[in-house]
């Protein structure tokens, strides 16, 4: 049973958004954690939400896809989101992809696909600051 109390991200999930979009903060949080592939894992084969092992919801559901893995449960979904009725929403920014984490909505296509490339680029990012230090 994975259990992310041994993760870096213990005590941090106040000042971090798990359930928002990937940042600077939590990819090199989770690069430098020590349960980080587990962690991963079990994002793929079990949680619909949030970011696990530093991979976005995207990536999570693309590795489930190309594995043919379902996640049954609907677990940890986020307890605290506002709801609104007709909220403006900015599809195809990340702002627009905030706002569908912070009322509780479905992503659209073109706000995932916004978020994806965002933390492609957060990916690309580190790895060149990597190779250069
Ligand atoms: S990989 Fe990231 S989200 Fe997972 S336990 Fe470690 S710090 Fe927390
Ligand atoms: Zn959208």
């Amino acid at each position: 049973m994975f259990d992310n109390s041994l993760g870096l991200c213990l005590g941090r999930h106040g000042d971090l958004d798990f359930f928002g979009v990937l940042t600077d903060e939590i990819l090199n949080l989770c690069n430098a954690c020590p349960i980080r592939e587990e962690c991963e894992e079990h994002g793929i084969q079990n949680e619909e939400y949030g970011i696990w092992g530093g991979k976005s919801e995207e990536e999570l559901a693309n590795a489930r896809k190309n594995r043919k893995i379902i996640v049954n449960k609907r677990r940890n979904e986020p307890m605290d989101r506002k709801r609104k009725e007709n909220p403006v929403i900015l599809h195809g920014k990340i702002e627009g992809y905030r706002a569908e984490t912070y009322y509780g909505m479905e992503h659209c296509a073109a706000c995932k696909k916004t978020n994806a490339e965002r933390s492609a680029e957060l990916r690309e990012a580190a790895r060149e600051r990597a190779m250069a230090a």
